[in-house]
């Protein structure tokens, strides 16, 4: 039986049930947020009257243009991906003692795209309005191919692996939910991780953003502040990401999790439709908050998004000069872990005590949750649907802090129970 971090049937009937729910979901959202004015209820009226039925009938089906969407958009960014010039960058120390290593052209790659796609709607050779109006079908094109995508990258694990950090669990289920391949390449430089997860899924939550605002403005011939407040701040979360794609490489996602449903399909199909969500909302749902209140909810979601990345920045910063750093203004305070790779290999590696990592456990989830309240609630509170990215962020940041916590105990054993004593506090009390 393969190890699992929650119990078995909890692990099996959360995999088997995200993997028949989540596609489902995303039509559904989509087709509430467009159809039915973004009400649940109307939605549940829909599916008590017709059942079944009224969910295979509100199902797009992937249309040609939908599929042009994509192939157009998908090799634009393999292209920029692999042709863009960048630094060589290392990721971290791989469990069998590999170090990936990288091309970090994400700015770039960032500024190009959404150039590119201004520039096509503002000299009038591609409308984004279209995106919009397709949006049902690109998502249904969307959970079909990233399927597929995810049955090849299964199938690939077992027959043709990148590197050693690959391997089957001995469960099917397992394998392909949670992946086989912490690296995946295609030739030695196309990173299928960095494509799915970055250019792909992240990229099209900044391309889906301007969409809507573009979209809002051709049927109102205006933009409205709250839609202005939400753009703005998902584009400065999008750009921080970006600037900050290389410390990405380091993170649970890349370094840690398989490229499986869980991670691959979650960036290919799950980021565009749900985290772009908010903003889908707005463009029926055109609230004028007024200049005072649309600051002030700018300003505290730009503060959130700078917490976080500082967050993020001193923790990467703190490892990159093995703890030779300064942490507000002083030399950090430090737990020095060892641990051993699957190989038997012993290894150090610091844990920082010290800064927001010396406030709390994972206390950079706090302002990472409180961004997207800042970026939702400027569609106020008529409806629930637009809130539901801000819930769905939390279970899994306390779900990935209950991961992260499990791990590190095992990797680190006294040390992790040593860190545990020095930072008391955790954002989840009692939760793990
Ligand atoms: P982290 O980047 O915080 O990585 C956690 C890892 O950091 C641990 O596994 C451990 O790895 C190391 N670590 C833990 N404690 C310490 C410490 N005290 N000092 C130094 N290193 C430590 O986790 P995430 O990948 O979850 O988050 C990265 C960013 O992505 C965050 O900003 C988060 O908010 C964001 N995020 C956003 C999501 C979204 O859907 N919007 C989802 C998930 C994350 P090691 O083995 O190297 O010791």
């Amino acid at each position: 039986m393969a190890e699992t971090v929650h119990p078995p049937f909890v692990t099996y009937a959360s995999m088997l049930s995200l993997l028949a729910l989540c596609p489902h979901f995303v039509i559904l959202l989509w087709y509430t947020m467009v159809h039915e004015d973004g009400s649940v209820a109307q939605s549940w009226d829909l599916l008590k009257k017709n059942g079944l039925h009224g969910l295979i009938n509100i199902w797009p089906r992937p249309t040609a243009i939908a599929w042009k969407i994509l192939f157009c958009y998908g090799a634009f960014e393999a292209a920029l991906q692999l042709l863009l010039p960048g630094q060589t960058v290392q990721g971290p120390v791989s469990p069998t003692g590999n170090r990936p290593v990288y091309k970090a052209n994400g700015v770039a790659a960032y500024v190009v795209t959404i150039a590119t796609y201004i520039g096509l709607w503002w000299f009038g050779i591609f409308n984004p309005a279209i995106v919009y109006d397709h949006l049902g079908d690109i998502f249904s094109a969307l959970i079909y191919g990233s399927f597929i995508f995810c049955v090849l990258l299964y199938i690939k694990g077992h027959v043709a692996p990148s590197s050693s950090d690959s391997g089957s669990c001995g469960n099917l289920i397992i394998d392909f939910y949670w992946g086989m391949e912490l690296y995946p390449r295609i030739g030695k430089n196309f990173d299928i991780k960095v494509f799915t997860n970055c250019r792909f899924g992240m990229m099209s939550w900044a391309v889906l953003a301007v969409t809507y605002c573009i979209k809002q403005y051709e049927l109102n011939g205006r933009v409205s502040d709250s839609m202005l407040v939400n753009t703005t701040l998902m584009l400065v979360y999008v750009t921080k990401f970006f600037w900050w794609e290389a410390g990405y490489w380091n993170t649970m996602d890349i370094a840690h999790d398989r490229a499986g449903f869980y991670i691959c399909w979650g960036c290919l199909v799950w980021v565009p439709s749900v985290y772009t969500s908010p903003g889908m909302y707005l463009v029926n749902h055109p609230v004028e908050l007024g200049t005072q209140l649309a600051i002030y909810i700018l300003v505290a979601g730009v503060i959130c998004i700078y917490i976080n990345y500082d967050c993020d920045r001193q923790r990467q910063e703190f490892r990159r000069t093995n703890g030779k750093c300064s942490v507000w203004g002083k030399a950090p305070s430090k737990i020095v872990a060892s641990y051993t790779t699957s190989s038997g290999e012993t290894k150090t590696s610091l844990l920082l005590t010290s800064g927001w990592w010396g406030l709390a456990r994972h206390f950079h989830y706090v302002p990472e949750i409180l961004s997207s309240f800042f970026w939702t609630v400027p569609a106020l509170f008529h409806n629930f649907l637009p809130y539901f990215y801000v819930i769905f962020l939390t279970i899994l940041l306390f779900d990935r802090a209950k991961r992260d916590d499990d791990r590190c105990r095992s990797k680190y054993g006294k040390y992790w129970k040593l860190y545990c004593e020095r930072v008391r506090y955790r954002v989840i009390p009692g939760f793990y």
